[in-house]
């Protein structure tokens, strides 16, 4: 990793932008809907490996990484556990999760396989998020992202979880995906990133 921390709890927002809340037919929340990967999966490589006959979706999405242990009070401290942004891809096998939710039971195993936590380790260490993101696929645009699109707010996702969890440093966010998630193929070449900034290259293997 580049930096000298260890990831600890890996959080997820899920519907957190209407225009894919719609594209998988799900209602908009009215709070943040709110799930987890395990650490184990988390990868920081260049390259994503798709386990052998499954369908694997891409979910681009920012991803926070929390700098201090605690509970924030308001939105003001919520921002001031933030520590740095990047970019990742919450990895989906959809046809398990459509499967559990029609079951009514928890995503976790369509969220939580070896490899499903793709995360950029350069994190960007500035007070404000840059504002949009993307995700290319063999050089074409597959998602695009802008932080006015999101239904809660990386500080409104924060006060939610702390009055579950106490933050540990170390914990990641991941806050939702913009619309346009869609399988990955062994091969593909990815980029992703914020706009204006160095993007993280990996390939599908
Ligand atoms: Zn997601």
């Amino acid at each position: 990793m580049s930096e000298n921390l260890k990831f600890e709890n890996i959080y997820c927002v899920g519907r957190n932008f209407v225009g894919h809340a719609k594209e998988l037919g799900n209602n908009i929340p009215t709070s943040p809907l709110i799930f987890q990967k395990s650490n184990s999966a988390v990868n920081i490589k260049e390259t994503i490996e798709i386990p052998s006959h499954k369908i694997i979706e891409h979910e681009l999405e920012v991803v926070l990484l929390i700098g201090k242990e605690g509970v924030p009070k308001n939105h003001e401290e919520a921002h001031t556990y933030i520590s740095g942004f990047s970019t990742g891809l919450d990895l989906t096998d959809r046809h398990l999760q459509t499967e559990l939710k029609k079951k009514g039971m928890p995503w976790f195993a369509s969220k939580t396989f070896k490899g499903s936590a793709i995360i950029d380790a350069n994190f960007i260490h500035e007070y404000e998020c840059p504002q949009e993101f993307y995700l290319m696929v063999n050089q074409k645009i597959r998602q695009e992202g802008n932080l006015k699109d999101m239904i809660f707010s990386f500080e409104d996702i924060i006060l939610h979880l702390s009055k579950i969890v106490d933050f540990k440093k170390g914990d990641i966010i991941f806050t939702g995906t913009p619309e346009g998630v869609g399988a990955l193929e062994r091969g593909d070449q990815i980029e992703m990133g914020f706009n204006n900034y160095p993007p993280k290259k990996l390939v599908v293997i």
